[in-house]
């Protein structure tokens, strides 16, 4: 299929996503709105950027991308495509052009496989390889993640590699299918601090080398900033897209309250400016129940700026300057300081 670079690789429009909870012994049934309404795209060699908290639906909304999640309500566009009337051919392609790395590596490998068996199987059974030349394209994607000399790490189980090793045998799987888009979910929480820098510039240069567009989904703004300082980000609260934008920008420049507030609670090393930093944006630590999902504005509840609008009436994502913000009050809150004035005069 003939990509063209005008045409998203994937575009979500209004999607819902519900979950349904059984009747158990004490509890009856319930559902959970996971998506509300969400729109959103990728493009080819495009690096998009999802923060957000614990059940922001960030990683429901991957799910939906990668086919694993079957949205509620809306349309899934695969190169221009709709989901639902893919050929089998275009189905084909949409399961191998988008390939996931996972949190876990230990889980998301088969400890009873040796490498060449993790990275080799999927390229067998997808006609990318064949048994004589399936050793080589080994090599090379190990080489292409820098596990060198490859030889070293083909004939390993996962118990012998460190979690960084195995990380970048989860990126080698996924490039192994020469996919368009990564969806990357938190692909460096579960490693040593010290290896995290190294494994966000192999994302970056497989984007920029390759052209592949990668998702990263993470909680923390820093590695956001740092994998996608040139790309969008896309902010979650509640299964909703509150702010998108260029990231540089929208993190320079926060409009929505709750992007506001999740600034503010980034730790800072140097204690003098740490005293001095602007902490109450919150007015409530904890995310409301996802089974009491609030009216109008979902951020409300936790608003320090709510006024009566908020509580009845969903924003729509509206347009500032090159960002899209879904506030009633955008345009009227005061501008976002991270540090109190008095920091500034001293
Ligand atoms: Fe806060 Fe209202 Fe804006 Fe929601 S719409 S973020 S409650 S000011």
């Amino acid at each position: 299929m003939i990509q063209s670079k005008d045409i998203p690789i994937v575009k979500l429009d209004n999607i819902n996503v519900d979950f349904y909870k059984g009747k158990g012994l004490l509890s009856k049934p319930r559902t959970f709105n996971a998506l509300h309404k969400v729109d959103f795209s990728i493009n080819q060699g495009e690096i998009v950027v999802v923060v957000g908290e614990s059940g922001s639906g960030k990683t429901t909304m991957s799910n939906v991308i990668a086919g694993l999640v079957k949205p509620t309500d809306g349309t899934y566009e695969f190169n221009g495509h709709k989901s639902n009337s893919l050929t089998k051919e275009q189905a084909l392609e949409y399961r191998n052009s988008i390939q996931i790395i996972q949190q876990d590596s230990y889980a998301a490998l088969n400890p009873m496989r040796t490498m060449i068996k993790s990275l080799g199987d999927p390229m067998l059974i997808k006609k990318l390889a064949d048994k004589i030349n399936l050793s080589e394209k080994v090599r090379e994607v190990l080489t292409t993640v820098e596990l060198t000399p490859p030889d070293h790490y083909i004939n390993k189980y996962p118990h012998q590699l460190s979690g960084g090793q195995r990380q970048r045998i989860l990126i080698a799987r996924a490039l192994a299918m020469n996919p368009q888009l990564i969806l990357a979910d938190e692909p460096v929480s579960m490693i040593d601090v010290s290896l995290r820098v190294a494994i966000l510039n192999l994302l970056a240069r497989l984007n920029e080398d390759r052209g592949i567009a990668i998702l990263y989904i993470t909680h923390d703004l820093a590695t956001a900033r740092y994998v996608g300082k040139n790309g969008r980000i896309a902010v979650m609260y509640l299964g909703s897209i509150v702010e998108t934008g260029n990231v540089i920008e929208v993190l320079a420049d926060p409009k929505h309250p709750y992007l506001q507030a999740l600034l503010s609670a980034v730790p800072i090393p140097d204690p003098r400016l740490s005293r001095s930093r602007n902490r109450q944006l919150i007015t409530e630590e904890d995310l409301p129940s996802v089974s009491g999902m609030p009216t109008g504005c979902r951020y409300h509840t936790r608003c320090l700026y709510c006024k009566e609008i908020c509580k009845t009436k969903q924003p729509i994502a509206r347009q500032f300057g090159s960002s899209m913000v879904a506030c009633h009050l955008a345009e009227e809150l005061p501008k976002f300081e991270l540090y109190e004035s008095k920091a500034g005069n001293e």
